[in-house]
């Protein structure tokens, strides 16, 4: 049996990365899967792969008007969604000049990250549920990340909207509980997962193969993870099989937060 047969699904950021994996694997359990992005030439490339009921819809998450628009063709081509994956966002190294630590933030690039990273989540939320009210049994997955749960002393404002994204799930959950609409909402926490979003600090060559080893050795499972583990939980919340399930968060980390580095040593 397919674990999402028939649902409507919005995932975002879709044209590669963990969104990609999150739109195939959705696509190859039963869903109807909309892949949006920045990107529409990659994106529509992933909708085309797919195949069957897929397709593809440009929307810049930080901007109402996109969300406007995304509402408007889903409402006229589904006639609603059943499932929301809030998965876009930048780390901000490379689509801000920065810097990002606490001391000496730039705050213009502390507020385009927190545009993509927390008001992309937060319009989706807000449209999502709108799309969302008559739905049998919705979900909305958030992505946030195992830096909204510590801190990047570096990279201050990812931190900072990432956990913005883990409360704000909570609430979402709790508002939709409230009302009584048929829609659960729940974050996922990735750890070091390989993807383009790490290019900029892996670097090429040798300088990544050393990288990948360092940051490998700091993982308590021993390796990165692939998009595809993060798509697993996905789907899994945006299943019926999590119907019990809101405003958890799920952390998809090889172990990272289960310890702490400084922790006794072995002897
Ligand atoms: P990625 O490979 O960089 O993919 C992100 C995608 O989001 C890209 O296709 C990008 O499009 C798109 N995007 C960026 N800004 C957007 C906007 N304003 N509106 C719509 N789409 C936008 O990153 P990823 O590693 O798959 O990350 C996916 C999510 O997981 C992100 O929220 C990230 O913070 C989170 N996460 C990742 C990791 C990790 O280790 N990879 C860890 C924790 C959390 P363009 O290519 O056109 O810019």
């Amino acid at each position: 049996m397919l674990r999402i047969e028939n649902k409507n699904v919005l995932v975002t950021g879709a044209s590669r990365g963990i969104g990609k994996a999150i739109a195939e694997l959705f696509a190859d359990q039963g869903a109807n899967v909309i892949v949006s992005d920045l990107d529409d030439e990659l994106g529509k490339k992933v909708a085309t792969g797919i195949g069957g009921m897929a397709c593809y819809l440009h929307l810049d998450v930080g901007k109402e008007d996109d969300w406007i628009a995304a509402n408007e063709f889903i409402k006229n081509k589904f006639g609603g969604l059943d499932i929301l994956v809030n998965n876009a966002g930048i780390a901000g190294i490379l689509e801000t000049h920065g810097p990002h630590d606490p001391e000496n933030l730039d705050i213009e690039s502390w507020r385009k990250v927190h545009q993509t990273n927390l008001d992309g989540v937060a319009l989706g939320c807000k449209y999502g549920i709108r799309l969302m009210r008559k739905s049998s049994s919705a979900s909305i997955v958030n992505i946030s990340s195992r830096s909204g749960i510590v801190g990047i002393p570096f990279a201050a404002a990812y931190a900072s909207s990432k956990a913005a994204v883990r409360n704000h799930t909570k609430s979402v959950a709790l508002y939709c509980a409230e009302k009584q609409y048929p829609i659960r909402c729940n974050s996922i926490h990735p750890g070091a997962i390989y993807t383009p979003i790490w290019d900029v600090m892996l670097g090429e060559g040798e300088q990544r193969e050393n990288a990948v080893k360092v940051i490998s050795s700091e993982i308590p499972l021993g390796a990165m993870g692939e998009p595809i583990d993060v798509a697993y939980a996905a789907l899994y919340l945006a299943s019926d099989e999590s119907r019990y399930v809101t405003g958890i968060e799920l952390n998809v980390d090889g172990g990272i937060l289960a310890g702490s580095a400084a922790s006794p040593p072995n002897k």
